[in-house]
């Protein structure tokens, strides 16, 4: 057997997963919905004039990654976690029904499966929850594991720090950015090139991509700069990379199938 392939039989050893807009579509509304929510904290508590804000959403989103992590950027001080309960807080979850078929899906693929989101913890276990797939996947990188919340040990000393960086806030750490990207690589502990990334985003798709992971563009039905394949759904995975399952059969299968269902753990 070629030495590079896992026991599995496959070349791939593991598979990071987007979440919003990539294990549901986009047509569900979530998107919009939150976008809305984000517009109604600028307005209301950032007290951002209200022509400006529907401009500056989109702004700081394509220039910062999310739209969060331009506020703090430009010196916006709000809570983290305030922030999250808000946007997410009200968001129509019932619009996410169970989907057996993508849980049947992620459980015949003999891979580690890991969700990779720059949404918070709380927001990936409703979403999860919601598409019934809450014990598909080993492990979660989310907004907390990228960018933990400061432990006082950790404050800078304000005798020894420079005037400059006295007054600055930790920056978001969030995709697209390569940074981002590689720490998932370092916390998951896989190597890129047996490691295939799903995502909607096509520049999530380009760093994953300039970070060594192979990639998928979800969403789409032709390949965008840096995916390696493209699938318009995720139901569609089996026709637009077969190799996922390559050495997995029969009997096989249905043992991966019972044991990957499991708990999955934040990795934070
Ligand atoms: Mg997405």
């Amino acid at each position: 057997m070629d030495s590079a392939r896992s026991s599995s039989g496959s070349k791939y050893e593991c598979l990071l997963f987007d979440m919003d807009d990539t294990l549901y579509p986009l047509s569900t509304g979530i998107n919009l919905a939150c976008r809305k929510n984000i517009e109604d904290y600028m307005l209301k508590n950032l007290n951002i004039e209200k022509s400006e804000v529907p401009r500056m959403c989109l702004e700081l989103y394509r220039e910062f990654g999310t739209t969060m992590a331009g506020l703090k950027a430009l010196g916006y001080e709000f809570d983290n976690d305030e922030f999250h309960d808000y946007v997410h807080g009200t968001l129509p979850y019932d619009f996410l029904s169970p989907d057996p078929v993508l849980r049947n899906l992620l459980l015949s693929m003999p891979q580690t499966k890991i969700i990779f989101t720059n949404a918070d913890k709380a927001h990936v276990a409703q979403v999860l929850t919601r598409l019934g797939l809450e014990d598909c996947f080993e492990g979660v990188i989310c907004f907390e594991t990228l960018n933990p919340p400061l432990e006082a040990a950790d404050e800078p000393d304000p005798d020894d720090a420079d005037p400059d960086s006295c007054t600055s806030k930790p920056r978001i750490i969030c995709k697209p950015s390569l940074e981002a990207i590689e720490a998932a690589i370092r916390i998951a502990n896989v190597e890129p090139e047996k490691t295939i990334f799903f995502d909607d985003s096509t520049r999530n798709i380009a760093s994953g991509k300039a970070a060594g992971l192979h990639t998928v563009i979800v969403g789409s039905s032709v390949l965008v700069p840096g995916a390696d394949h493209a699938s318009n759904s995720i139901h569609n995975i089996k026709e637009a990379i077969p190799e996922i399952w390559e050495g997995t059969q029969g009997e096989q299968l249905e043992q991966v199938i019972q044991s990957t269902a499991i708990a999955t753990v934040i990795l934070a």
